[in-house]
């Protein structure tokens, strides 16, 4: 297998990138100046060196704690749960939220063997339990599995002080928060339903 077509193979097990688009890319690269090839392959390298979970809310960053951890204009009187770091992106780019976060790493789905224990529910609760948390917003994606991830965290909640809210509707039902455009999303945390 020549270098061209090792590349190519490799590119399509990128989310997103088909054979088409793999040769595309591969053909690009192969046009391109070296400069930008070498710069791409150190991005790529160094993400894993450079980028790790921050031990707070699990959020991708450089520095650990992370900058919305340490921000000292943030209310870190309200938790805004999401099944994935790059949620967060998502939600921060809407400039509608303030406070916290804390990433699950994914979401209860019994199909696919995960539960409670698999996720970080155990962080989320000790947290909880040290600092003063008036308000958790649930932030999972309008799925099965988000859903089934909302009521649980209600019922682990379901004694405490803490009230508890939804993103309301507006969101595309099965789908993904990350697929939801600015504006709805801005709207949906506004809205947010409560639950508890
Ligand atoms: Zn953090």
């Amino acid at each position: 297998m020549t270098t061209l077509d090792q590349l190519i193979r490799n590119l399509t097990r990128l989310p997103g990138i088909g054979r088409k688009s793999a040769a595309r890319i591969a053909y690009y690269l192969l046009r391109a100046d070296r400069q930008f090839n070498a710069d791409l392959a150190r991005e790529i390298a160094e993400l894993k060196e450079r980028i790790r979970e921050c031990s707070i809310c699990g959020n991708y960053t450089e520095v650990d704690p992370c900058e919305i951890c340490t921000d000292p204009r943030r209310d870190r009187s309200v938790l805004c749960v999401v099944e994935q770091s790059q949620d967060i992106q998502t939600i921060e780019a809407t400039r509608e939220y303030s406070g916290l976060f804390h990433v699950l790493n994914g979401v209860i789905s019994p199909i696919d063997g995960i539960g409670p224990d698999d996720l970080t529910f155990g962080k989320l609760e000790k947290r909880i339990s040290e600092n003063d948390i008036a308000e958790i917003i649930i932030a999972t994606n309008p799925t099965v599995e988000g859903d089934a991830t909302a009521m649980y965290l209600v019922r682990m909640f379901a004694n405490s002080g803490i009230s508890l809210s939804r993103l309301a509707s507006g969101l595309p039902v099965g789908g993904d928060l990350e697929y939801a455009d600015r504006l709805t999303l801005a709207r949906s945390i506004k809205g947010r339903i409560p639950l508890k």
